[in-house]
């Protein structure tokens, strides 16, 4: 496995795949890698000759006082394991690299990014998609990998490709859930065992709320709070949003029909996590 550090390296790779008729898949991450990752890659690894997965802590999306510092690195943890996924190149590229100090130049998705968690962290996915039109225009992958954990991100990604003719196939994949259904993260490292249990809250919120769902109640006000209950019930509990909206243009619903998107963001201590469902009603 090759460890790009900059640009140019990545550049002499790629050139190289491509006069060689390669397809490349891309799979971008923060790093700290756990199986939900890995899913991502090992669904990569499926559909292109080669994968490239960038990790790259990406400070323009984070807000001055979120986690950019504390967020966890290790390198060499996430070489071996991308490397046990058949990754054939990291690209690990510093900030300077990324954002050198005359950097003037963002994206910005309007509309979808007004919500849910671009409601609670402005200026978040102007970085989320300024860092990835950046690694498609360094990479230019023929796929990119993109979670479904984060379905706002997903689908604001979908819109930029879209609108700014990237030719390059999004796919997204399920979400990957420890047995009790909380779904993996690398801030799920922050959580001490009290809190880890507290963490179960959002799966079961979200499980919850699909039953009332499908056992006919229609009234987001009723699901809401019933899923409120259900994650106030745990210690060290606060709830960021919980979301009941169109799961194509992620507008809030007055009323449950559709494809919906049950979304909520839930701190635990000073840990921030998200989860979702979508449902056909
Ligand atoms: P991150 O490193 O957290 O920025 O995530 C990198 C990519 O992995 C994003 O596309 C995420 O949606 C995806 N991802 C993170 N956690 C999971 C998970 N539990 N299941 C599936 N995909 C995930």
């Amino acid at each position: 496995m090759e460890l790009l550090k900059n640009i140019v390296a990545v550049r002499n790779y790629v050139s190289q795949a491509k006069k060689e008729g390669k397809s490349i898949g891309l799979v971008p991450t923060m790093g700290y890698l756990h199986e939900g990752h890995l899913s991502l890659a090992r669904k990569a690894r499926a559909q292109n000759d080669i994968v490239i997965m960038s990790i790259f802590v990406n400070p323009t999306q984070f807000g001055p006082n979120e986690d950019l510092e504390r967020y966890p690195r290790d390198l060499e943890r996430d070489k071996k394991l991308a490397e046990g996924a058949r990754v054939d190149a990291i690209f690990f590229p510093s900030a300077e690299e990324m954002y050198p100090s005359n950097f003037a130049t963002y994206v910005h998705v309007e509309v979808l990014t007004e919500v849910l968690c671009g409601a609670s962290r402005p200026g978040h996915f102007r970085g989320v998609t300024t860092v990835v039109s950046k690694l498609f225009n360094i990479v230019q992958p023929d796929r990119a990998y993109f979670g479904l954990k984060d379905y706002q991100q997903a689908t604001v990604i979908k819109r930029m490709v879209e609108d700014l003719n990237f030719p390059i196939e999004i796919v997204t994949v399920p979400t990957y859930r420890e047995e009790d259904g909380l779904a993996l993260s690398s801030r799920n490292k922050y959580l001490s065992p009290e809190q880890r249990q507290s963490a179960r809250s959002l799966y079961r919120a979200l499980k919850l709320g699909e039953e009332l769902i499908h056992s006919g109640e229609r009234q987001v006000e009723v699901v809401k709070e019933a899923m409120s209950k259900e994650i106030l019930a745990h210690p060290e509990t606060k709830i960021d949003y919980i979301a009941i909206n169109n799961a194509e243009t992620l507008q809030p619903l007055d009323e449950i029909n559709g494809k919906i998107l049950l979304a909520l963001a839930v701190w635990v201590g000073s840990t921030r996590l998200i989860d979702n469902l979508v449902l056909e009603v």
